[in-house]
């Protein structure tokens, strides 16, 4: 008999037979079933046998198929008729327990394509697989739910919504869009909603409405980075509108040195001073948009209290001049609209350690392997083990162990030794999926 080559032991190997890109191995059960799965009955006919072909993990890059003749069983005590159960093959499909493991955890890693060439199954299986595997992993991962929430936009095929823990620099969900419904449809399910203190957002109307409708009680804040980042943006604008009147060369040329606009005039070194100076001095429009861009950075600086930072932003509106309020007009609507939530920025001020990172992700999301859906690479981000933000539980001295008698019959009593109460009671955390070391993983073409 050829040697045990499936390493499983049920099987009784008849046949090895090896093709240029196939194994075929006959096999049979090494034991048949003793009694029925019904009544418990000793007394089984056979009745009929089928071939069934169960496809195997490959071996030596060759796929593999094993040949089981199976029996069916007939009950002579209850007449119910059974085919033998194939140990080690997966109740749902025609496959190993342990190829649908490894192709679940393939599909984080490779396109579905490459696995199902590699097993010989079509990119639907493969498909299959990986939707069980990650609905099993959300049922046995659950990650905290964030006290200080992040919701923000990131772009993995279309714009979608990531859902952070600020506190601890962590993704814990990623949705599939931005819609008002699909954010309430995930903030209405989730465990602890309603210990959710504050929530950092863009300025997405669809977010704001969806924590209203649900959460209340949280506190919205916007973010900076999200503000001053419209009045660079309103830079940009003033420069645009100057291009018409500019000839081939000079467009180029501002071109070419808009990075000294959007830069502060705190970082540029003396020859983006001298470039900056020149554009202002001969673009007065310019060099007033770069002077409000400036000094709205200041409505920021000195933090304060949001009244103080209102009195600033007050100043700052009524110095926008004729000129230039077109270039500014959406980031003064902006501050309108979100006023309270973005002065709750002064209460509740999100981290710059935060915001960096998640921006430093959003900018290398791209460079994820083409060839991927959403689904494959929203769980690439939240379940690829590495990347998790754990807790291991407290380190708590046991008990001294009662020696004599009556303590120890106590402790039995109890039903439960320190050890396993503390497990109980102070489990890991985990916080999500971290964001630089996810930053990290993409960069070094590990995710
Ligand atoms: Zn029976």
């Amino acid at each position: 008999m050829p040697p045990n080559i499936l390493n499983i032991h049920a099987y009784k190997i008849l046949r090895v037979e090896e093709s240029e890109h196939d194994y075929h191995i006959r096999t049979e059960l090494a034991q048949s079933p003793t009694h029925c799965p019904g009544c418990g009955h000793a007394r089984l006919l056979r009745y009929g046998r089928n071939e069934q072909v169960i496809r195997d993990l490959p071996i030596h890059g060759k796929r593999v198929g094993i040949y089981v003749d199976t029996q069916r069983w007939r009950c002579q005590a209850c007449g119910k008729t059974f085919m033998e159960p194939l140990p080690a093959v997966n109740a749902k499909r025609e496959m190993t327990d342990r190829l649908v493991t490894w192709i679940g955890q393939q599909s984080l890693r490779r396109t579905f394509t490459s696995i199902a060439e590699d097993i010989g199954l079509d990119e639907k299986t493969v498909r299959n697989i990986f939707r069980d595997y990650v609905s099993e992993l959300e049922r046995s991962i659950r990650f905290e739910t964030p006290t200080w929430m992040g919701i923000d936009e990131i772009h993995i095929i279309k714009p979608r919504c990531v859902i952070s823990n600020i506190r601890s620099n962590t993704i814990v969900n990623l949705l599939p869009n931005r819609d008002k419904k699909t954010v309430i449809n995930y903030l209405g399910n989730l465990d602890g909603r309603h210990e959710i203190q504050t929530v950092a957002m863009d300025m997405w109307t669809p977010y704001r409405d969806a924590v209203q409708a649900v959460m209340p009680e949280a506190r919205i804040v916007i973010d900076k980075f999200h503000v001053v980042r419209m009045a660079n943006d309103a830079v940009e604008r003033a420069r645009k509108s100057l291009r018409e009147s500019l000839t081939p060369k000079q467009r180029r040329g501002l071109m070419h040195d808009r990075f000294v606009l959007l830069k502060r005039e705190r970082d540029l070194n003396d020859k983006e001073r001298l470039l900056l100076s020149g554009w202002t001095a001969n673009y007065p429009e310019l060099g007033e948009a770069y002077r409000l861009k400036e000094a709205f950075y200041g409505v920021y600086e000195g933090m304060g209290t949001p009244e103080q930072a209102l009195a600033r932003y007050a100043v700052w509106q009524r110095s926008v001049t004729p000129e230039v309020c077109d270039a500014f007009a959406d980031l003064i609507r902006a501050f309108t609209n979100w006023q309270p939530h973005i002065l709750a920025y002064f209460d509740h001020p999100v981290t710059n350690a935060y915001t960096e990172s998640l921006n430093s992700l959003i900018r290398v999301m791209n460079r994820l392997g083409r060839g991927y859906s959403f689904e494959a690479l929203r769980a690439k981000i939240l379940f690829t083990e590495g990347a998790h933000n754990k807790t291991k539980p407290k380190f708590r001295r046991r008990e001294a162990a009662p020696t004599v008698g009556y303590a120890m019959f106590e402790m039995v009593g109890r039903a439960s030794f320190g050890q396993d109460q503390h497990e109980v009671i102070e489990a890991a955390k985990n916080y999500g999926a971290d964001i630089s070391t996810l930053t990290r993983l993409i960069e070094e073409g590990k995710l």
